[in-house]
């Protein structure tokens, strides 16, 4: 018998009790596009946004708590987090007190993404630039456009947007794009509806 691959979703189910959460068990749902990426307004104890980018078959995840930015200028602490299986892309819902992550997520953002980073002219992997703490991805979502940086330094990664035509210093996404782009329903909708509405 094969040895099962190590996905590193073993973590994300660790966490979870999934007779109690309506968040998407690891190994079900559908199959990625191979390039998708989401991010999450995720109002926990903290309000924060959750950025994960589908990588070999994951989602890799970051907790941002003062969520992306569209400026150059500003660097934007992202806290790696624990894998998420790829049918969390379209999460949307209510996570019940007690649990993980317990409150409201939101998708706000959601589109495909390419990876961009180069060295010398060679491709640079996913993996690789993971490994390497230092991606440069080109986002085509319904809000989040053009390059974004994400580099790790000692205290943790940072998320920053490349300069490049879609930046904008005086726009700020967190504060006119309020609602959810999958479903259109706002924070205080979702947290009645739940994940059914
Ligand atoms: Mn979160």
């Amino acid at each position: 018998m094969p040895k099962k691959k190590t996905t590193g979703l073993d973590e994300y189910g660790a966490k979870r009790d999934f007779s109690r959460t309506p968040e998407p068990r690891a190994g079900i749902g559908r199959p990625g596009t191979g390039a998708g990426f989401v991010v999450q307004k995720h109002l926990a104890r903290h309000l924060h946004y959750d950025l994960r980018l589908e990588v070999d078959g994951a989602l890799k995840s970051w907790a941002i708590p003062r969520g992306p930015s569209m400026d150059p200028h500003e660097k934007r602490l992202a806290v790696a987090t624990e894998d998420h299986p790829l049918a969390y892309i379209d999460f949307e819902g209510v996570i019940p007190p007690g649990e993980y992550g317990a409150g409201v997520v939101m998708v706000w953002d959601y589109g495909t993404y390419r990876n961009m980073k180069e060295e010398e002219e060679r491709p640079v992997s996913m993996a690789e630039g993971l490994l390497n703490g230092h991606l440069t991805v080109w986002l085509e979502g319904k809000r989040l456009k053009g390059g974004f940086a994400l580099i790790r330094t000692p205290r943790g990664w940072l998320l920053i947007k490349m300069d490049d035509t879609f930046a904008d210093a005086r726009r700020d996404l967190l504060l006119t794009e309020t609602v959810s782009a999958l479903s259109g329903r706002t924070i205080e909708e979702i947290g009645r509806e739940g994940s059914g509405g």
